[in-house]
């Protein structure tokens, strides 16, 4: 996972990202103190800062490296140690005339993607969420008020701790001066050509001013909960144990002890032959029963095995006839499908053994499930269907409260996958509040058309995500709305 921390100078970028690389694990990497190495070697060579092809030649020839000193991360420069060196007024003068200089920029970024190969860093700067890691899976723009970014500057200057700056005291004048330097840096660093400082568009904004680097930590951590790594597609078919969910190929074979955990990484072509015949009859049986019992049809069913591709599915939820009208269609057409259920279903053993087999995929509610994610989304890759339901449980009435859980959006989005709406009615009356028995009717069901993230307008990974979640499932409440005009009575 990379992590972009943008923002001002004294906003708190180092001590907040060294600590969530330290509380996560996770690289470090300060890219000011390569623009400091590049200014103090040209200060110690006696180069004249405004010269931009002498600086520019050292940019190109230096070697900056990083290593692990007590308690503090050491610079290198051409293997000399430049940690205390490049943190001098005369640096701080300096530097932001260095660093607007486009082959020095391009010098150091490509030194940083280098650095930042390996993939889990947290990487902080100006320009990391706009240029240097343009698709880092979190990135956070970090302001202070210029007072606070000064204070702690200057806090930082005289030895002190600049987490706990608020109680600390600092010289006035100093203060003044460090403020005024920053100022000038800020004006700068914003308003230079070459990658100024400015947040990504899907940068996540926080105000350290008043708040604790502790509280700051936090909210970056809580922000890598919920985000997804993103990495290169493998081919459909291709092992990759990158992001928690392996996928391995090979035919599972029968009367051997399968794991759960093979059949929901596993395409359902790869099934053992003899469940995927019990659950042909299962299906069969099932379709039948409810047939008869709640005589459902999907109108423009049609729209849901033409043109088969993996897209996501999602419908209203009301009662459990939901999945099994859909599972039931789509088997009959010969598509894949993937039923994305809420684990609690796996307290009992024989639900999980046959949901497994069913070609179901467990997810945990309330967490950034990103197993369940990567399973959806290697089955789009294959060309398997996921139906998902976001409200995540059944809406027994219009007046509950619902909540739209959005991973379907990102499973999308990471399968490149469209999403397809799906509404019913009717349902909800077979399972009437506070009774078990089941009463019989006609259940209605609508296919929409898919929705591909080319009609999505939001500009940023995460923002089109949120508009995708948010127009599927106007959709399917549209269609649900078409329904119930069309068969009065039916909720
Ligand atoms: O973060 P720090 O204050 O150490 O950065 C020093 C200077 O390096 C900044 O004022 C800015 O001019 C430059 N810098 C940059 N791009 C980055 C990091 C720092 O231009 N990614």
């Amino acid at each position: 996972m990379r992590v972009a921390i943008d923002g001002p100078a004294g906003s708190g970028k180092s001590t907040v990202a060294r600590a969530v690389a330290k509380r996560c694990g996770l690289t470090y990497l300060d890219t000011g103190a390569m623009y400091r190495s590049v200014t103090y070697l040209c200060l110690s060579r006696g180069v004249d800062v405004s010269d931009a092809e002498a600086v520019s030649a050292i940019a190109r020839t230096v070697r900056i490296d990083f290593a692990e000193g007590q308690g503090t991360q050491r610079v290198i420069a051409d293997g000399k140690d430049v940690t205390t060196q490049i943190r001098t007024p005369e640096v701080d003068k300096s530097v932001s005339r260095v660093s607007a200089v486009p082959a020095v920029r391009e010098a150091m970024v490509a030194r940083q993607r280098e650095l930042g190969l390996a993939g889990d860093v947290v990487a902080e700067g100006r320009d990391i969420g706009t240029v240097v890691f343009p698709d880092a899976e979190v990135k956070v723009f970090l302001t202070a008020d210029p007072a606070a970014r000064a204070h702690r500057r200057a806090v930082q200057r005289e030895g002190g701790n600049a987490a706990t700056s608020d109680d600390a005291n600092a010289d006035a004048a100093t203060e003044r001066e460090i403020l005024r330097d920053l100022v000038r840096r800020d004006r700068l660093d914003s308003t230079r050509s070459e990658s100024p400082l400015r947040p990504a568009d899907d940068a996540h904004h926080i105000d350290s001013s008043s708040k604790s680097v502790d509280q700051v930590v936090d909210e970056v951590v809580a922000l890598m909960a919920t985000a997804i790594p993103v990495h290169p597609a493998a081919p459909a078919g291709e092992g990759d144990t990158t992001a928690g969910a392996t996928q391995t190929t090979g035919r599972l074979r029968a009367f051997r002890k399968n794991s759960y955990d093979d059949y929901y990484d596993h395409a359902l072509r790869d099934f053992p032959l003899p469940g995927r015949v019990l659950l042909g009859v299962a299906i069969v049986l099932v379709g039948a029963i409810t047939k008869l019992l709640w005589p459902w049809k999907i109108e423009d069913a049609e729209k849901l095995w033409e043109d088969v591709q993996g897209r996501v599915i999602v419908m209203n939820h009301v009662s459990m006839l939901d999945p099994v009208i859909i599972a039931v269609s789509l088997w009959f057409h010969g598509v894949g499908l993937r039923i994305v259920y809420k684990s609690e279903f796996d307290k009992l053993g024989i639900v999980t053994w046959f949901f497994s087999r069913a070609g179901g995929i467990p997810v945990v509610r309330g967490t950034a499930d990103l197993k369940a994610v990567r399973r959806a989304e290697r089955a789009l890759r294959r060309g398997e269907c996921v139906l998902i339901y976001p409200e995540g449980t059944r809406v027994k009435s219009d007046d509950e409260p619902v909540e739209i859980h959005g991973g379907f959006a990102l499973m999308a989005q990471l399968a490149k996958a469209p999403v397809q709406p799906v509404a019913i009615v009717g349902a909800r009356d077979i399972t009437p509040a506070g009774k078990h028995l089941k009463r019989l009717g006609r259940v209605w069901c609508k296919a929409g058309d898919c929705i591909g993230f080319d009609e999505v307008e939001a500009k940023g990974r995460k923002a089109r995500a949120v508009a995708m979640e948010k127009l599927a499932m106007e959709r399917v409440y549209a269609l649900r709305d078409e329904l119930r005009r069309e068969h009065p009575g039916k909720m």
